[in-house]
């Protein structure tokens, strides 16, 4: 009974496969995302400094109009005022 249990213990189970291959190509697909997705970001900050620079800053780039003071605050590289946005998704 306990050599059963030992040898059970003991015997290569079910790692025969590489357990780092799909975890490390699945982390590095994550990276990448996020990197995109940094990217994306600056370029919103890049044009967000570019409207600061030209005095059109917190106005919506679609209407005109002015974007609400809280939806700068909570996105603060915002071109579009919330209607706006809502419309385009
Ligand atoms: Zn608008």
């Amino acid at each position: 009974m306990g050599a059963f249990l030992t040898s059970r213990r003991d015997s290569p189970t079910d790692d025969e496969h590489d357990p780092e291959g799909p975890t490390l190509a699945f982390e590095r697909s994550q990276s990448q995302a996020m990197l995109d997705q940094s990217r994306q970001h600056l370029a919103e900050i890049d044009a967000a400094l570019s409207r600061i620079a030209t005095g059109t800053y917190g106005r919506c780039a679609s209407c005109g109009g002015d974007i609400a003071l809280g939806r700068l605050q909570a996105r603060p590289h915002a071109g579009l005022c919330i209607t706006c946005a809502g419309r385009v998704r």
